[in-house]
């Protein structure tokens, strides 16, 4: 059985290398030895450096550029993370569609990141539930946006994140509960096996992430449908430590 996977996203935090180096060596500590979660950490680009000292836990990148080398003034791009030590990286995170990235970009990223032999996680998730269920069919553009384009052979690494925006950050209506995320994931597999076939669909590892905590962390990996969960803020709380034990 595969390992459960922990994704801690930093976004921009913390002001300082010295915080980056403490807290990721607390991390660290904390993922030694575990034998069934594999913890990736994605702190900004500036303390990847700092960060890949630690060996506990598998370095992430929050972004990459859509394009592979050249005149892209402040793009961090594919090979550059790699050159890092980088081994996975986030694709198509809701504050990045929100500050521009297309599904087209998206789509470009996910395309370069898999090429370069990063592991991928795409992140999906509608921006509001209306009793229609409109957000499934959001959810379906958003997957044929970003894999419609890619071989299929080329998708064994690939790791979807199920990122409802309404769940992420301070908003008020907090997290998904496990049952809503457990129905998105089944749906997420259902429209990916059409897509890339059933059996690389049910291989690839689906997360949760949004207003994910210490104390609902546990209810999301039994009873959400998840193989793993992607984290922002609790992740740079003592509590996540615990999180990780758990
Ligand atoms: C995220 O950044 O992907 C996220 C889920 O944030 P938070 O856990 O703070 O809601």
């Amino acid at each position: 059985m595969s390992k459960r996977i922990i994704i801690a996203n930093w976004k921009m935090n913390p002001e300082t290398k010295e915080e980056a180096h403490d807290r990721a060596k607390l991390i660290s500590q904390a993922s030694d030895g575990l034998s069934k979660t594999e913890v990736v950490l994605c702190p900004p680009f500036p303390f990847i450096e700092t960060v890949s000292q630690f060996k506990s836990f598998t370095l992430g990148a929050q972004d990459l550029s859509s394009e592979v080398e050249g005149a892209f003034t402040g793009e961090v791009s594919a090979y550059e993370l790699l050159d890092m030590g980088v081994k996975v990286v986030l694709v198509g995170h809701s504050e990045r569609r929100a500050r521009g990235d297309s599904d087209d970009i998206v789509a470009k990223k996910l395309l370069i990141a898999i090429k370069s032999s990063l592991r991928p996680v795409l992140c999906v998730g509608e921006s509001v539930r209306d009793e229609a269920g409109e957000y499934f069919s959001f959810i379906i553009k958003q997957l044929e946006g970003a894999l419609d384009k890619i071989p299929k052979k080329n998708l064994g690494k690939l790791m979807i994140a199920y990122e409802p925006v309404w769940a992420i950050g301070e908003s008020p209506t907090g997290p998904a509960t496990p049952a809503q995320c457990y129905e998105m994931s089944v749906y997420i597999r259902r429209v990916l096996s059409k897509m890339i076939g059933t059996e690389q669909a049910i291989s690839l590892s689906i997360l949760y992430g949004g207003s994910v905590d210490k104390k609902n962390a546990q209810f999301f990996l039994s009873d959400g449908g998840v193989q793993g969960l992607l984290i922002g803020r609790e992740s740079l709380t003592k509590s996540f430590l615990d999180l990780l034990k758990q």
